[in-house]
C-alpha cells in the first residue's frame, strides 16, 4: 500500500521545504507515496503549482474568497479544489500515514487536532498549538496513538538525543537561541527598528511571525512551553543558552557528567527529513542543502540568556510555573502584538510589555488548561481581546 501524505501550510517557509522533500520521494518512487492534501492560506498560484507537482488529491485554500481562483487554476488537473476552515478540517480528517503541520499560529489547532484524532505520524512544525493547548493536544495523541514528531529544530534535536526511558539520567536540557538580528544591540537603538530589520534573521530563512518572535526571543519562550509538553519527563530541566551560530540546536547533560550535543546546518530540511523517516525509514531522505563543515564554521560561542535581558523568557517561566491557561493567553497576546508590530501600529519594544500586561490582567480568567478545542479557542479570543484593549488604552 502506498503511504498517504498531507502538507498543511504548504505555501509557507517550512511548507515549501516539505514540498521539496516530499516531491523528491514522489519523483523517485511514485508507487510508494500518494499525496492526499496540500493547503495554503492565500497564495493560490503557488498552491496550484505544488498540488500539480505532487499530484495531490485535494488542494485547500483557507481564504474562501479565493475558491474560484483555485478551482480555475486546477481545472483539467483532476485535483479537487476546496476552501475555508471547514474544508481544512475535512482535509485533516482524511486518512494519512504522515502529515506536516506548518500553518503558522493558532489557526493550526483545529486541523491539527483533527489529524491527531485520526492517528498516524504527525510532524509538528507549528509550535503555537502546543503552547496554547499542549495538554489537550498531548491527551488527544495519547488517546489515538498518533506519533508526534517535533520538527522545530531544537525539539527535533532533543527528540533524537534521548529517549523518555532515560529521562531519569538527565540533569539538564539546553535549548539554544541565536539571539536574533539584534544580539548585542543597545536597548535604545531598538526603539526605532522596522519590521524589515526585525525579520532579517542572521541564520534562518523563516516566515514573518517566527522571525519577529526570534528577534524578541519570545520564540525561545514559546519553545520552553512547547518542550514542557513534548518532553514532560524532563519538564523542570530546560535551560536557554545564547548560541549565535545556530549550529548546536540542543544539548543534553547527563548524570554521569557527559553532555550530548546535536549539530546540523541551520536548515529546516534537516528536521523535516528526520520526521519523514517515520514513513521512509531512517536516513533515507538525502540532504540536498549545504552540508555542515565544522572546520568552515571555525568556532561555536555560547552565553547565558539572562531573563533580565530577555523578558520574554521570564514571561514563559511565569506561565510554566502556573501550568494552566495562562500559556494560551501568552500565545494569543503575542500573536496580536506581532501582527500589530508588522502592521506598524506598535514599536518593536512594545511587543513584550504588551504581552506582559495581558498576562497581568488576564490570568484570573485562565485557571486550568483548556480541555477542549472550544475552550482553547475561547481563551485565545480572550487573550486577543485583552491585547487589543491594552493596546488601545496605552498599556
Ligand atoms: P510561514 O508564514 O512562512 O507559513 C505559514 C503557512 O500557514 C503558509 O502556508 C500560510 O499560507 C498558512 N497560513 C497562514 N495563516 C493561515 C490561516 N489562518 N489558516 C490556514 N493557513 C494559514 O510560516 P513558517 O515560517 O513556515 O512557520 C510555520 C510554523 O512552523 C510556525 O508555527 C513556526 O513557528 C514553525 N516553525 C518554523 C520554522 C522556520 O524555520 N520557518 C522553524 C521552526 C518552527
Ligand atoms: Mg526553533
Amino acid at each position: 500500500m502506498p503511504k498517504r501524505v498531507s502538507i498543511f501550510g504548504a505555501t509557507g517557509s517550512v511548507g515549501r521545504s516539505t514540498v521539496e522533500l516530499v516531491g523528491g520521494l514522489v519523483g523517485a518512487r511514485a508507487e510508494a507515496f500518494v499525496v492526499e492534501a496540500v493547503t495554503g492560506g492565500r497564495n493560490v498560484a503557488l498552491l496550484c503549482e505544488q498540488a500539480k507537482r505532487l499530484r495531490a488529491k485535494v488542494a485547500v485554500i483557507e481564504d474562501a474568497s479565493l475558491y474560484g481562483e483555485l478551482r480555475d487554476g486546477l481545472a483539467g488537473s483532476g485535483i479537487e479544489a476546496a476552501a475555508g476552515g471547514s474544508a481544512l478540517r475535512e482535509a485533516a480528517s482524511r486518512p494519512a500515514e504522515w502529515s506536516m503541520f506548518a500553518i503558522v499560529g493558532m489557526a493550526c489547532l483545529a486541523p491539527a487536532l483533527e489529524a491527531v484524532a485520526r492517528g498516524g505520524c504527525i510532524a509538528m512544525a507549528n509550535k503555537e498549538c502546543l503552547v496554547a493547548a499542549g495538554k489537550l493536544f498531548m491527551e488527544a495523541a495519547r488517546a489515538s496513538g498518533a506519533v508526534l514528531l517535533p520538527v522545530d529544530s531544537e525539539h527535533n534535536a532533543i527528540f533524537q538525543l534521548f529517549e523518555p526511558a532515560r529521562a531519569g539520567e538527565v540533569e539538564e536540557v539546553v535549548l539554544t537561541a541565536s539571539g536574533g538580528p539584534f544580539l548585542g544591540w543597545e536597548k535604545a537603538a531598538l526603539r526605532e527598528v522596522t519590521p524589515e530589520q526585525a525579520a532579517r534573521h542572521p541564520n534562518w530563512s523563516m516566515g514573518a511571525k517566527i522571525s519577529i518572535d526570534s528577534a524578541t526571543l519570545m520564540n525561545k519562550g514559546l519553545e520552553l512551553v512547547e518542550a514542557r509538553w513534548l518532553f514532560a519527563e524532563v519538564r523542570d530541566k530546560f535551560r536557554v543558552v545564547i548560541h549565535p551560530q545556530s549550529i548546536v540546536h540542543a544539548l543534553v547533560g547527563w548524570r554521569d557528567g557527559s553532555v550530548s550535543a546535536y549539530l546540523s546546518a541551520p536548515d529546516m530540511r534537516v528536521p523535516i527529513a528526520h520526521a519523514l523517516s517515520c514513513v521512509e525509514g531512517g536516513g533515507a531522505v538525502p540532504f540536498v542543502g549545504e552540508r555542515l563543515d565544522v572546520a568552515a564554521v571555525g568556532r561555536l560561542d555560547f552565553a547565558e540568556a539572562g531573563e533580565g535581558e530577555y523578558p520574554a523568557l521570564g514571561l514563559a517561566r511565569r506561565v510554566l510555573e502556573r501550568d494552566d491557561g495562562a500559556a494560551t493567553l501568552l500565545n494569543a497576546a503575542n500573536e496580536e502584538a506581532v501582527a500589530a508590530f508588522l502592521g506598524g501600529r506598535i514599536g518593536f519594544l512594545d511587543i513584550v510589555p504588551l504581552v506582559a500586561s495581558v498576562l497581568d490582567v488576564g490570568v484570573a480568567e485562565a485557571s486550568g488548561s483548556p480541555g477542549t478545542l472550544d475552550e482553547a479557542l475561547f481563551l485565545d479570543g480572550v487573550g486577543r481581546q485583552l491585547a487589543r484593549e491594552r493596546f488601545a488604552g496605552g498599556f
